[in-house]
């Protein structure tokens, strides 16, 4: 018998190589703009986060590559590019 796996499970098998140049960064200065917020609800891999200050941070390593946080944040706050060639995520499962 087989048991479903969960999105944690599917996602815990992507690998991921680091890119020396981080491909997407808050733009300096734009760390408390409010827009930044609404990373933290809808990136599928959690990666933004709210630190004591309150200003949004990125930990960028395992990044899905799906765009979701600069359609909702927008490039005025977001700079954003896909990995350099042979980094970022290689997915295992679909
Ligand atoms: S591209 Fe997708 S997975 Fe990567 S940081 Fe943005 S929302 Fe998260």
């Amino acid at each position: 018998m087989s048991q479903a796996m969960g999105l944690k499970a599917k996602l815990g098998l992507n690998v991921f190589i680091a890119d020396q140049d981080p491909h997407i960064r808050i733009k300096p200065g734009q760390e408390a703009d409010p827009r930044l917020k609404k990373a933290i609800i809808v990136c599928p891999a959690g990666l933004y986060s709210e630190n004591p200050e309150g200003t949004v941070v990125l930990s960028i390593d395992g990044c899905l590559e799906c765009g979701t946080c600069l359609l909702v944040c927008g490039s005025e706050v977001l700079e954003w590019n896909y990995p350099g060639g042979g980094t970022g995520v290689q997915y295992r499962f679909g």
